[in-house]
């Protein structure tokens, strides 16, 4: 096995358990909180927005979960996906660490997304929902959504970040191609939208204004619920198949991680691919150094603080314990979409808080410098999110040249970059700037996260 470039997965070996690294975590992770009463969330307070068995998942002790068989046969469209050594890009950047990366851009959607889009549809389905609402920023999670619901024949509503609606309107064409019917955020379909619209007719929208939409318009109707792509535990949940494959993969070549970095929005691909590393590291097999990774405009977890917010603009949702720039952060329009959110996962927070994974902050022209080095020699262009993760691959692998350390570095290629080309044009243009965000900016926004006893 001295000569491979891919390490392949047999269709039978697509991993048919989710992992769930609540109970193997030191401490548990602190309560969802009912945003009236501050007590505890309970089953019955998401009943409106998710079914049941989504309930469950995300209050589960259980370590692991069955992946029901109809959603393996429709991960089978594109499961295992393939663990590259980036060889080529070894050699460019000299360095004696080994470089894999797992590429989930081999979905329908081209990103990790449909993981868990395909579960939410098959339980909502399975419940009786007929029809969906979600949001999305530059188009990823809507269109994953809509190919799901197209899988399962349920109607799938969409609110769309208004800039990345009037800037990126191929996202939306796919998000059609599947039947999914898509409204710019903010909206004149639903009162907040409209509210929002007033006061500013161009209003750039966000995804915690966008996430008020959806939820507003799920409550409101019987056999409609709500699904959100990224930052619950449910979510992260289905993403393990990332790392359970990952790990079968380097087990294929003798390997294992002495570094695992991964880009973070929401927090879900890296939680995907990080938990079952976790997990083998806290039992003593492996002990790789855990890092996350987020744009400087967007630094949640290097910057924000650790606390109860809302996970949307308009205060919808319950309260989780995170790391927040508040809820009312609109973040400045970087060309990561998927990561400009305000909060991360309350599972990526808690682990960060206990110190079993690192966090840094990349600007993007440095996340786009490595996104084109690593094209010219692997391929794949890398969706705007991943390239923060390559970049930080890049910086540990330049830092082994240095040292001489033989480093196996693993990361998530979480998506393709097929329909980003405008963000790499302006880079190669030489246009695209670094946004740093201001202490005063951070401040405004954490002045409006509640305050708790
Ligand atoms: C949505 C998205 C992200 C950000 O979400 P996470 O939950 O942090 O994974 C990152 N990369 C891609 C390609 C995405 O589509």
């Amino acid at each position: 096995m001295s000569d491979y470039t891919k390490i392949l997965l047999e269709e039978n070996e697509i991993p048919t358990q989710w992992y769930n690294v609540v109970p193997d975590l030191p401490e548990p992770p602190p309560p969802q909180l009912h945003p009236g009463t501050l007590q505890p969330a309970t089953a019955e307070d998401f009943a409106a927005l998710f079914p049941r068995a989504l309930i469950e998942q995300e209050m589960s002790v259980e370590r692991y979960i069955d992946i029901p068989g109809e959603v393996l046969d429709v991960y089978r469209l594109w499961r295992p996906s393939p663990l590259f050594r980036a060889r080529r890009l070894e050699k460019l950047l000299d360095t004696p660490a080994k470089i894999f990366y797992k590429y989930e851009g081999v979905s329908p959607a081209g990103s990790h997304k449909p993981n868990t889009a395909v579960p939410q549809v098959f339980y909502n389905a399975q419940e009786g929902i007929t029809k969906l609402t979600t949001e999305t920023g530059a188009g990823q999670w809507g269109s994953s959504l809509a190919f799901a619901c197209a899988q399962f024949g349920l109607e799938c509503e969409i609110w769309q970040v208004a800039a990345s609606y009037r800037a990126k309107p191929y996202r939306r064409t796919m998000m059609e191609i599947w039947g999914g019917k898509v409204h710019p955020s903010p909206s004149e379909v639903t009162e907040y939208g409209r509210s929002l619209l007033a006061k500013d007719p161009d209003h750039p929208g966000s995804l915690g204004i966008a996430i008020s939409e959806a939820v507003g318009e799920a409550v409101a109707s019987e056999n409609t619920r709500y699904a959100l792509g990224s930052v619950l535990n449910h979510v992260l949940l289905h993403q393990t198949v990332i790392g359970e494959e990952a790990l079968l993969q380097l087990a294929k070549v003798g390997e294992t991680p002495d570094v695992l970095v991964g880009c973070t929005g929401g927090g879900s691909n890296f939680g995907g691919l990080a938990f079952p590393f976790l997990r083998e590291k806290l039992a003593g097999r492996m002990n790789p150094v855990i890092r996350c990774v987020e744009p400087t405009a967007c630094p949640t977890l290097t910057k924000g603080q650790f606390r109860y917010d809302f996970g949307d603009t308009a205060g919808l949702t319950p309260l989780m314990k995170m790391h927040t720039l508040g809820h009312s952060f609109i973040p400045e329009p970087i060309h990561a979409g998927g990561l400009r959110y305000h909060g991360m996962a309350p599972l990526v927070s808690h682990v960060y808080q206990l110190g079993l994974v690192e966090a840094i902050a990349i600007p993007q022209t440095e996340c786009f410098a490595g996104a084109v080095q690593f094209a010219r020699c692997e391929g794949i262009v890398p969706a705007p999110e991943p390239t923060h993760a390559i970049a930080a691959a890049i910086r540990e692998a330049l830092a082994c040249r240095e040292s001489g350390e033989e480093k196996t570095i693993l990361t998530a290629l979480c998506g393709h970059g097929h329909l980003d080309l405008a963000s790499y044009d302006q880079y190669l243009r030489g246009e695209m700037v670094d946004l740093e965000l201001s202490d005063e900016a951070i401040a405004a926004a954490m002045a409006e996260v509640p305050v708790l006893a």
